[in-house]
C-alpha cells in the first residue's frame, strides 16, 4: 500500500505521516528531507543558488539515507548525520530553491519510487508531488492544507523549541515565499491531484486530523 501526503509546508504532513506509519506499520519517507539534504550539500560545497548544473551533479553523486521508524527519523549525507543541520531556516530556503531544478527532481523522484516500491509492508511518502508525479497510482492520496498564519505559527513554535533565533513575522514571510515558489515552479509545482482527499487542518488539532486520516486508511485497507 502506498499513501501519498502532499501539501504546503507546515500543514502537518510529517507529524501525521509519522503517526500513521507507526499506527499501520508502514515505512515513512520524508521526501522534503531529501531536498533539504541536497540543499545543505550545495551550501556546504560553496555553490551559489544559480549553479543548477553543479547542484544537479552533486545531487546525483550524494548518498542520502533516511533511517529510523516512527518519530526517530535520521538523515545522513554520505554517511554523516545531518538530521538537525537540515532544519534551519537557511536550509529550508535553499531546499526550496534546489527543488526547482529539473535534474534534481528527476534524480530524487527516481530514488523515492525505488524506496517506496521496496517497502514490503507499504509506505507513506510526504512531499509536494507524491500523488501527482512520484506515485500517481497511490492507494490513498491526502492533500493537507492550512492557512498561512496557522502554518507559520506551528513552524515558529517548532523553531523556538529548537532554540533558533526567529520572529513570527519572518517565519510567516518565509512560508509565503516558499508557497509561491513551490506553486509557481515550472517542474512539478505543488498542485492537488484530482483524486486527492483535501483536509484543511487550520482549526483541527493533531488528534482530530489523525482520526480523519486513520479512518480512511482503515476503510481502504479492509
Ligand atoms: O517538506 P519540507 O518543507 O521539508 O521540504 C523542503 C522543500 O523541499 C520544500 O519547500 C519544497 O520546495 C521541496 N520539496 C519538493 N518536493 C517534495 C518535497 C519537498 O519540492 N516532494
Amino acid at each position: 500500500m502506498i499513501i501519498a501526503i502532499d501539501g504546503p509546508s507546515g500543514a502537518g504532513k510529517s507529524t501525521l505521516g509519522k503517526r500513521l506509519a507507526r499506527a499501520f506499520g508502514l515505512l515513512y519517507l520524508d521526501t522534503g528531507a531529501m531536498y533539504r539534504a541536497v540543499g545543505y550539500a550545495s551550501m556546504r560545497a560553496g555553490l551559489s543558488e544559480d549553479e543548477d548544473a553543479a547542484i544537479a551533479e552533486l545531487a546525483a553523486s550524494s548518498k542520502i539515507t533516511l533511517e529510523g521508524i516512527g518519530d526517530t527519523q535520521r538523515v545522513y549525507l554520505n554517511g554523516e548525520e545531518i538530521t538537525s543541520q537540515i532544519r534551519t531556516p537557511e536550509v529550508s530556503h535553499r531546499a526550496s530553491v534546489v527543488s526547482a531544478i529539473p535534474d534534481v527532481r528527476t534524480e530524487l523522484v527516481r530514488r523515492q519510487q525505488m524506496l517506496g516500491k521496496a517497502a514490503e509492508q507499504g509506505a507513506i511518502l510526504d512531499g509536494r508531488d507524491i500523488g501527482t508525479v512520484v506515485f500517481p497510482n497511490a492507494d490513498i492520496k491526502f492533500f493537507l492544507t492550512a492557512d498561512a498564519e496557522s502554518r507559520a505559527q506551528r513552524r515558529y513554535r517548532e523553531d523556538l523549541a529548537k532554540g533558533l533565533d526567529v520572529t513570527f513575522e519572518h517565519t510567516l514571510q518565509e512560508i509565503k515565499k516558499r508557497d509561491t515558489r513551490d506553486a509557481t515552479r515550472e517542474h512539478s509545482p505543488l498542485i492537488k491531484a484530482p483524486d486527492a482527499i483535501e483536509i484543511d487542518t487550520s482549526s483541527l488539532n493533531e488528534d482530530e486530523v489523525f482520526e480523519k486520516l486513520a479512518e480512511i486508511v482503515r476503510r481502504v485497507r479492509s
